[in-house]
């Protein structure tokens, strides 16, 4: 009920705003008469009167158009309804594939705007679209889901959920691509083609992207943009590169078998701890001898179990770490790696080695990789919509991403949008039980998202 009153009211505020505006620009008008009829009226009125109707219609992006988009997503009931959508998400996380009722929010919020979609996709997750129906289709993304992580922020929206907690901002995700939703259907007359718009599942864990994929949501999709909430950039900078901005990464699980005995006669027995120790040590060469050191790569041994009893060698010691590259190529190259050193290092001392990567289970993503064109229209969208000053080119991160399954189907970019505010203290890297985000990003992101989708159709239609 809260968000019905919130479009009614926003529908009373911009038919007020319209009688008190006296030359109202075009770019303005296209905001307060998003019908169809009126358009085509205005634009037919126009063209009598010898008024060029390429800039009322927003074919070539002015900044009145930006101005447009903007003045949508700041009106104060915009903002207020984003952090409202934000908060209750945050109150209520789900973990992965377990997102019934955030899908649930979504759609609710979806079906209020008449925004048609289609549900489910990979158990919980939406593809819904605003435009013509027809191409080009160009796709936005959010997260939805949460993390195993007890939230230590003392606030009023705290986390409900005992030992689950939005801890990496993809509560503001949705809430910022329901906010383009919003403003792309006040724009739908002007769309040259369809924006879809993707909630997924289990971002953190299961590959909800390519589950989305399986259940067609890039249908037709030629291109793809997502943000993620960075407390590295103040509030509202939008930062991304071209090329390789995200590692992929894959996990490791080596069980080393030898032969028990008493520690006091080595001789009787066949010591995993000692095949494990020079496995380790092994390990450290492969990024330090075997790989360029111009292309980033990481291998980290993180966990190394043996037995409890101090006067024992053990029969098993079981090892595992993390490994990191930017390229599919090196990434595939570490894994055979891995395998081949833990296994031969094993043998050297009498054990035998077996390496699990979890590939059934999902946990590989691969590296995300911006498409250099689709990197060049965020950028331009984002200097024209925000300013100059608020786009920065950030350094690759070895942290990982599953959109890097899209991108690996279609041209895509990925950028950053900063939640940092000293003065709220949203200072907490993500996955931080101190996580918290500066919520003024949401009408930002919502602008982002939105306009980064008009203006890829105009371009491409
Ligand atoms: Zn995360
Ligand atoms: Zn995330």
């Amino acid at each position: 009920m809260k968000f019905r009153y919130s479009i009614l009211l926003l529908s009373i505020l911009l038919a007020v705003s319209a009688a008190a505006e006296p030359t109202p620009s075009a770019a303005y008008n296209r905001v307060l008469f998003p019908d169809r009829r009126c358009q085509r009226a205005m634009s037919e009125n126009s063209t009598r009167l010898g008024a060029p109707p390429v800039a009322a219609e927003c074919e070539v992006w002015s900044e009145a158009c930006s101005d447009a988009v903007l003045k949508v997503a700041r009106q104060s009931e915009t903002a207020e309804w984003l952090r409202g959508i934000r908060r209750k998400i945050h109150a209520n996380p789900e973990l992965a594939f377990e997102e019934i009722e955030t899908s649930r929010l979504v759609r609710e919020e979806l079906d209020l705007m008449e925004v048609s979609y289609r549900y489910p996709l990979a158990k919980t997750g939406i593809r819904a679209w605003i435009g013509t129906g027809g191409p080009p289709f160009v796709a936005i993304r959010a997260d939805m889901d949460a993390l195993p992580i007890q939230e230590a922020v003392e606030w009023e929206h705290r986390s409900k959920v005992a030992g689950k907690m939005h801890a990496c901002g993809h509560d503001a995700h949705v809430a910022m691509l329901l906010g383009a939703a919003k403003i792309l259907k006040t724009r739908e007359h002007l769309l040259k083609g369809t924006v879809v718009l993707i909630f997924q599942p289990a971002e953190e864990a299961g590959n909800g992207a390519k589950r989305m994929m399986q259940d067609g949501a890039l249908e037709d999709v030629e291109a793809i943009f997502a943000a993620h909430v960075s407390h590295e950039h103040p509030t509202g900078i939008i930062g991304s590169r071209p090329g390789p901005l995200l590692a992929g990464c894959g996990f490791f699980r080596a069980v080393i078998r030898g032969k028990k005995g008493f520690a006091a006669d080595p001789h009787r027995s066949v010591d995993p701890v000692l095949a494990a120790s020079a496995s380790v040590i092994s390990l450290q060469g492969i990024v330090s001898r075997e790989s360029n050191p111009l292309d980033s790569q990481v291998v980290s041994v993180t966990s190394f179990n043996g037995g409890n009893n101090l006067d024992m060698i053990p029969d098993t010691v079981v090892l595992g770490g993390t490994f990191r590259a930017f390229s599919n190529t090196s990434f595939y190259q570490l894994l055979e790696r891995i395998e081949q050193v833990i296994v031969e290092q094993a043998s050297v001392y009498r054990c035998w080695a077996e390496v699990d990567f979890f590939e059934k289970e999902y946990t590989i993503y691969p590296p995300t990789v911006n498409d250099e064109r689709m990197y060049e229209h965020v950028k331009k969208v984002s200097v024209d919509l925000l300013g100059q000053k608020n786009f920065r080119v950030v350094p690759p991160m070895m942290g990982a991403e599953d959109f890097s399954f899209y991108s690996e189907v279609v041209p895509s970019a990925f950028f950053y949008i900063g939640i940092r505010n000293e003065t709220l203290g949203s200072t907490h890297t993500g996955h931080s039980p101190y996580f918290m985000i500066d919520e003024d990003v949401l009408p930002i992101g919502a602008a982002t998202h939105a306009t980064i989708a008009e203006r890829y159709l105009i371009q491409h239609g």
